[in-house]
């Protein structure tokens, strides 16, 4: 659809934001809803003046990105009760000109790791406890899961466990020792971008789970994937959890179902132009 006079705005806010695959699926999207709307990328620095501007401009929803997911709830109107569990939003929707924000990632992440096996009762164990851990672990243990969190920085494991019924320890060999489950989910950054041959958690480790997920998505197959897959472990990419929370957006945004094929197609093209193009 050509944009008109009547074409409604969406967008995502982040600093920096040009990588971003939002874009690519949700216009996909709009597209194949047949919905009179577009989705840009903004480049924000000043949240305030973006956020100001949204609301005068009437942008109808929009997608946050780092730095700004934790520092935006300010400036909403509502924040939904999960999301400020969590202490970030990633979603905002426009309502009446009220902005409300929530999270998609908790959902996300649940939706990405059913697609190999319901978490229900699960023993899983989190590798993680930055932003995104905040998110999988109120996931979990909302979808039924009991939770173990692993963090370098052991307090921090500490923190968001004890915040969520779950049980914490640090991420080296003897602080593993006693730990296993059915599932694990790496939410570290480690094994992502310059340093693809890191592996969070010791390789022998990972052979004590049958499904293993990873939320960095690149590289696509992080060395943890490869270990896990070497030791006859199901896995999960990073982009499937960068699908399900988009496709929740999506729902949010729209109150229809989302065209998720549709949206698995843009992202799995845009992910294929930008490694032809060298960067990742
Ligand atoms: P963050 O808030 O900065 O947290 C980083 C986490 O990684 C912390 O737990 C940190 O431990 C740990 N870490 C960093 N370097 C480490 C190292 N060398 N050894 C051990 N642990 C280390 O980051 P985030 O926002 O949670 O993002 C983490 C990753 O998730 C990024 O790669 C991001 O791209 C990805 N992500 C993916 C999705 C998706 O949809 N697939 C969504 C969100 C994020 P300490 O606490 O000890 O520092």
């Amino acid at each position: 659809m050509i944009p008109d006079a009547f074409t409604e705005l969406y967008g995502i806010i982040g600093h920096p934001v040009r990588h971003s695959l939002s874009p690519a699926m949700h216009n996909a999207a709009f597209r194949s809803a047949g919905l009179n709307a577009v989705y840009l990328a903004f480049d924000v620095e000043d949240l305030a003046g973006a956020l100001e501007g949204a609301r005068a401009l009437g942008v109808k929803g929009m997608s946050v990105t780092i730095p700004h997911k934790e520092a935006v709830m300010a400036h909403l109107d509502e924040v939904d009760e999960t999301a400020r569990r969590i202490g970030a939003v990633n979603t905002v929707v426009n309502r009446d000109n009220r902005l409300f924000g929530l999270n998609t990632d908790a959902v996300g992440a649940v939706r990405a790791l059913e697609e190999a096996l319901p978490v229900t009762e699960k023993r899983i164990v989190v590798l993680g406890a930055g932003g995104s851990a905040r998110a999988v672990v109120a996931g979990l243990v909302s979808a039924g899961a009991s939770v173990h969190v692993a963090n370098r920085t052991v307090e921090k494991a500490r923190t968001l466990a004890s915040s969520w019924g779950a049980s914490w320890s640090g991420l080296d060999a003897e602080a593993l020792k006693g730990v296993s489950g059915d599932v694990l989910v790496n939410t570290t950054s480690v094994g992502m971008g310059p340093k693809p041959d890191a592996i969070p958690v010791p390789p022998e480790f990972v052979g004590r789970f049958q499904v293993v997920m990873d939320i960095v998505y690149a590289p696509l197959k992080t060395m943890l994937l490869a270990v896990a897959e070497e030791h006859g472990a199901a896995t999960v990419n990073g982009l499937r959890m960068l699908l399900h929370q988009a496709v929740a957006q999506f729902e949010s945004w729209t109150g229809k179902e989302a065209p998720k094929k549709v949206m698995e197609e843009a992202l799995t093209e845009a992910v294929g132009r930008r490694k032809a193009e060298g960067c990742k």
